[in-house]
């Protein structure tokens, strides 16, 4: 009979877990990290250089470093857990805090001191197996939670950390009823065992990681290039792109709908009085109450300096009436800095209807009732003609 996995010599795992890595690290940190710059991959990067330095520790395990290299080897695989967790967090939000960072290595290296680690080489395991299943299964969570932006990449991922999280509950949960030398804990749970698995993984986990990085960055081109950066609305091009289609899509359901150009009246002398910063928060003011009144499907944009875009799926011209009127009552209320008032809002509305108009016809006969609207004295909506008879 062959070597079983159990008798496997887990020194010479770890060199070889160790040499992986370092090859991972270096085609990651060169091919995809310095490419993509993304955060993500910087955390991944972070946790296979925490793996293989504290993975590292254990070779000392027998030595008279054992006393702090034990302890330490605890903490630094907590924190490469710990950074999966953040990097896959950086997906959806911010990074965790500082603090939810080292908390948990930690309390590992303080309970691993404490543990006699001079002599016993499973120094605070309980805490050190309960900190890996708890920071591996909040990756996996996020990864889950991930819906809405990113591919079918992170499903792979989801589950491999999901399976790992599994695994190391199983190891945690045997090594708290029976100690590391019992039966279970030495045939499925020990370390030797556990390195093949987290080499196997590591390979993996790179591989996707890589392909989620590069989608992190084109998410973060489009969401750029598709944005205004002031107010957070579409841009003039980002709502161009899907105001077409939902144009189609409007008609190809006979659905009636309506495009809305919004002005702000005597802009200029807000910017004037109360300098070009208070511009800027009337201008956010007003995105909000825009987004805060439409529906989460209609589509708002910044058209370009204090002139908005709407388009309302599903609204005939009188109800956008009532939602442009709205939207100014919105506006009004909104508590701004001292001493500013918001401006009137002056607007136009174009219906659409089933003629077979263009989008840029559309804007044009918005843009004429707009134009009705400030000649007859501001603060108004003045209905467009249908974009056929303009
Ligand atoms: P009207 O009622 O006829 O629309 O008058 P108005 O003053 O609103 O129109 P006008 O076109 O004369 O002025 C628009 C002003 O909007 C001028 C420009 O400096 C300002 N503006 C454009 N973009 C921004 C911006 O991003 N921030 C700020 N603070 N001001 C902007
Ligand atoms: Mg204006
Ligand atoms: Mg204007």
């Amino acid at each position: 009979m062959g070597a079983s996995v159990e008798e496997l010599d887990t020194a010479t795992l770890r060199v070889a877990f160790g040499v992986v890595a370092l090859t991972l690290l270096f085609l990651f940190y060169f091919v995809t990290f310095r490419r993509t710059r993304s955060v993500y991959s910087a955390w991944w990067c972070g946790a296979l250089a925490l793996f293989l330095v504290g993975s590292a520790a254990y070779l000392l395990d027998g030595s008279v470093h054992q006393v702090w290299a034990n302890p330490l080897g605890n903490a630094l695989l907590v924190l490469g857990a710990v950074s999966v967790w953040a990097g896959a967090r950086t997906l959806r939000t911010a990074g965790p805090p500082t603090w939810q960072i080292l908390a948990g290595p930690a309390v590992t290296i303080l309970v691993s001191a404490f543990d006699n680690p001079s002599i016993n080489d499973w120094s605070g395991g309980g805490v050190f197996l309960g900190m890996m299943t708890l920071f591996i299964g909040m990756a996996s969570w996020e990864l889950f939670v991930l819906k809405r932006y990113y591919s079918k990449i992170r499903q792979p991922l989801a589950i491999a950390s999901g399976l790992l999280a599994v695994y190391y509950l199983g190891r945690w949960l045997t090594f708290l009823a029976e100690g590391p030398d019992g039966p279970t804990f030495t045939a499925y749970f020990d370390s030797s065992i556990t390195t093949l698995i987290t080499l196997v993984l590591l390979v993996v986990v790179s591989f996707s990681m890589a392909a989620l990085s590069n989608e992190q960055v084109t998410h973060d081109l489009h969401l750029r290039a598709t944005r205004d950066a002031l107010t957070g609305l579409l841009n003039r091009s980002g709502f161009h792109d899907l105001a077409v289609n939902e144009l189609k899509r409007m008609r190809d359901t006979q659905m009636p709908g309506a495009l809305v150009l919004a002005d702000l009246d005597h802009f200029k002398s807000v910017n004037d009085t109360y300098g070009h910063a208070a511009g800027d928060v009337v201008l956010q003011a007003f995105a909000a109450a825009c987004e805060g009144t439409v529906r989460s499907t209609d589509l708002v944009g910044r058209h370009g300096g204090e002139e908005f875009i709407v388009l309302l799926s599903g609204a005939d011209a009188h109800r956008a009436e009532a939602i442009v009127a709205q939207m100014s009552r919105r506006l009004a209320a909104t508590s701004l800095p001292e001493g500013l008032t918001a401006p009137t809002v002056s607007y136009g509305i174009a219906p659409i209807d089933d003629d077979g108009a263009d989008l840029s016809a559309i804007i044009a006969s918005a843009d004429a009732a707009l134009y009705e609207a400030k000649s007859l004295g501001r603060n108004r909506a003045v209905q467009g003609l249908s974009a056929r008879k303009v």
